[in-house]
């Protein structure tokens, strides 16, 4: 099975790949003074870079997948060639290519075979042998520079589409010319292809940047800087919903809360590690009169002093306190992405300090956790990484193999336990224990780190954590870090685009919205808004000078999931109870997603309002 899945899927990289020859041959074919950069195989497709004055724009899109179709057509063949290093330079100057004249030189130069280090993103395995060689590959009248790997023909390769183009700098360096590059997605059927595109469009209106601003959730201000999110008030209701849920379930896994500054002295830092090793990713220091402080970027070294100054028994472990910690990190401004690379966030985070023999037990309880919140949201397309150490790095791993394998088998038995689908990911641990990170996919294919679970040998060292044993020795503490919603930031970013901003009824910021047809109904829809909010409920009346049926849309823009329509008949309609009280007032109700319910008493709507899941209730 697994040899199947290997094999096909070599067979779509060098499809892929071949894809990008024939990509490369039609832009030289439309623009033979074309300079060719690098064109790797990327997920769903490939890339290629192009150094061109004609500024390519979607307009020539159509016909460069046009001759593209003709050279496939045409079934080529890729002829290869190996020639010495000195032969390919001549070559590829007398083909006016300077880039691939670099690319040799660097091959020449370093051993490392730099052009397959970019082309497949990955080390090569021959690094370090410094090649004699390099070989060409021919299809008709189109030559490049190229390791191998491709189909027969021009013909196997399958559906392919030009998504976009954008800029990119030669070898990623901003000093260096800036090239086009052309990305292309190429599957093996038209379906595939199909789904994909489909994907991506449905990708694109769920942004949560699009939809943060159409929903009022959040914005950015120049004034305030990049990266510094400003939740509105709808946001913010979903932040403190996912909040709520958080305290809630913790409360049940037996957590307390604790509450630490914003700022610490350049000493915490320096005890924990973080200075000097993570100052790049800090805020630089203030300089006050007695001393640098830091605004942190983890919690974790407040947390740490805290606890340790009670001594502690072994009776009392496992303590776990959490915090919805705000955490400050530098960011390159060319990184941050709406709400999902910040320089603020916010983290559902707790530390959990426990024994040895305690670590399984807890990881579990926080895979428990995770598992709550995976069936609760809905998400279906994830995965547990279980990232390890590599045992032959005692540079980069702290250099106790017995604890190593004792932690990384107790991970495992952990996940084991949960149930959760697991992949192990080797040389991908923290320098101070093994982690458990929480991997989802978004609509559009990109996988995300969502959240964190990691073990820390390191902290008991630092910070003197113990405890004192039944036999009255003193034993270290471990202190397993966890964050299972991650931060506001990227998990809202995430809710956003995972409902397409259609949240369920305890998320909705608006879940009730009152349409009063003419001014004349006003007064009826705010007693009915008022009713409402005491239930409980977060409700909003559109009292414009507009018709019902614009009211309606709006409504349904903003993703409210009820809507109620009050006129003439509602407030004339008899009450069905005899004393007339509001609640037996008559409402038209709209549902965002089933359209038109009919007329309903108050009291009849509210329990059907009861009836919809509340994780908070
Ligand atoms: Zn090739
Ligand atoms: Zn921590």
């Amino acid at each position: 099975m697994a040899n199947v899945d290997k094999h096909e899927e070599e067979y779509l990289h060098n499809m892929r790949h071949s894809c990008a020859h024939l990509l490369a041959a039609a832009v030289q074919e439309l623009w033979p003074e074309v300079k060719l950069g690098v064109g790797p195989v990327i997920e769903h497709g490939l890339y290629y870079d192009f150094d061109l004055e004609h500024r390519l724009t979607e307009e020539d899109f159509p016909a460069i997948e046009k001759k593209m179709a003709e050279l496939k057509a045409q079934g080529l063949g890729y002829e290869r060639e190996e020639v010495s290093i000195a032969e390919a330079k001549k070559r590829a100057k007398a083909m006016k290519q300077p880039y691939k004249v670099e690319l040799i030189e660097t091959i020449e130069k370093t051993g490392s075979t730099a052009v397959a280090v970019e082309e497949n993103g990955e080390r090569s395995k021959e690094q370090g042998e410094k090649p004699t060689t390099v070989t060409f590959y021919t299809t008709g009248d189109f030559v490049d520079l190229c390791r191998g790997g491709h189909v027969e023909s021009t013909k196997e390769i399958g559906p392919f589409k030009i998504l976009s183009v954008a800029g990119a700098y030669w070898r990623g360096k901003s000093e260096n010319p800036q090239l086009q590059r052309l990305y292309v997605a190429c599957f093996a059927t038209q379906d595939e292809l199909d789904a994909h595109l489909a994907e991506m469009e449905e990708a694109k209106k769920r942004d949560h940047r699009k939809l943060g601003a159409e929903l009022e959730l959040f914005t950015f201000d120049p004034l305030v800087g990049p990266g510094l999110p400003l939740w509105l008030p709808k946001g913010t209701v979903l932040r403190d919903l996912v909040e709520q849920l958080a305290k809630k379930k913790e409360q049940e896994h037996g957590y307390q809360r604790v509450a630490t500054p914003h700022v610490a002295k350049q000493a915490l830092f320096e005890a924990s590690g973080h200075l000097p090793y993570y100052a790049d990713t800090m805020y630089p220091p203030m300089e006050l009169d007695d001393g640098n402080y830091y605004l942190k970027a983890m919690n974790c070294p407040h947390m740490h002093v805290m606890f340790r100054q009670t001594p502690r028994s072994y009776r009392e472990l496992p303590v776990r306190w959490a915090e919805y910690g705000t955490v400050y990190r530098y960011e390159l401004s060319g990184t941050l992405a709406g709400l999902m690379r910040v320089r603020m966030l916010s983290m559902n985070d707790a530390h959990i300090y426990c024994r040895e023999d305690q670590i399984e037990a807890e990881i579990l309880r926080v895979m428990e956790l995770h598992k709550y919140y995976i069936e609760l949201f809905g998400i279906e397309h994830y995965y547990m990484r279980l990232s390890l150490h590599d045992p032959a790095n005692t540079k980069k791993y702290f250099d106790e193999p017995k604890l190593w394998a004792f932690a990384e088998d107790a991970l495992r038995r952990a996940l084991d336990h949960s149930g959760l689908e697991y992949r192990e990911a080797n040389d991908e641990a923290a320098f101070y224990g093994p982690k458990i990170d929480f991997q989802v996919r978004f609509v559009g294919g990109r996988e995300e780190t969502i959240a964190t679970t990691q073990l820390d040998f390191i902290a008991q060292q630092r910070f003197g954590l113990h405890y004192q044993d039944s036999d009255g020795g003193e034993k270290p503490i471990y202190v397993i870090h966890r964050a299972p919603l991650g931060t506001h930031e990227r998990f809202v970013a995430f809710l956003i685009e995972h409902y397409a901003g259609k949240f369920p009824l305890w998320l909705a910021p608006v879940q009730v919205k009152l349409l009063p047809i003419a001014d004349r109904h006003n007064e009826y829809a705010t007693d009915v808004a008022k009713q409402l909010e005491k239930a409980g409920y977060r409700v909003e009346l559109d009292d414009r000078q507009e018709s019902v049926g614009k009211k309606i849309r709006t409504a349904q823009l903003e993703q409210v999931p009820y809507m109620l329509v009050v006129g003439d008949k509602e407030i004339e309609a008899k009450p069905h109870s005899a004393d007339g009280s509001v609640g037996a007032r008559q409402v038209a109700v709209r549902g965002r997603d089933d359209g038109d319910l009919g007329a309903q008493s108050i009291a009849d709507f509210l329990t059907r309002l009861e009836r919809e899941p509340n994780p908070l209730a």
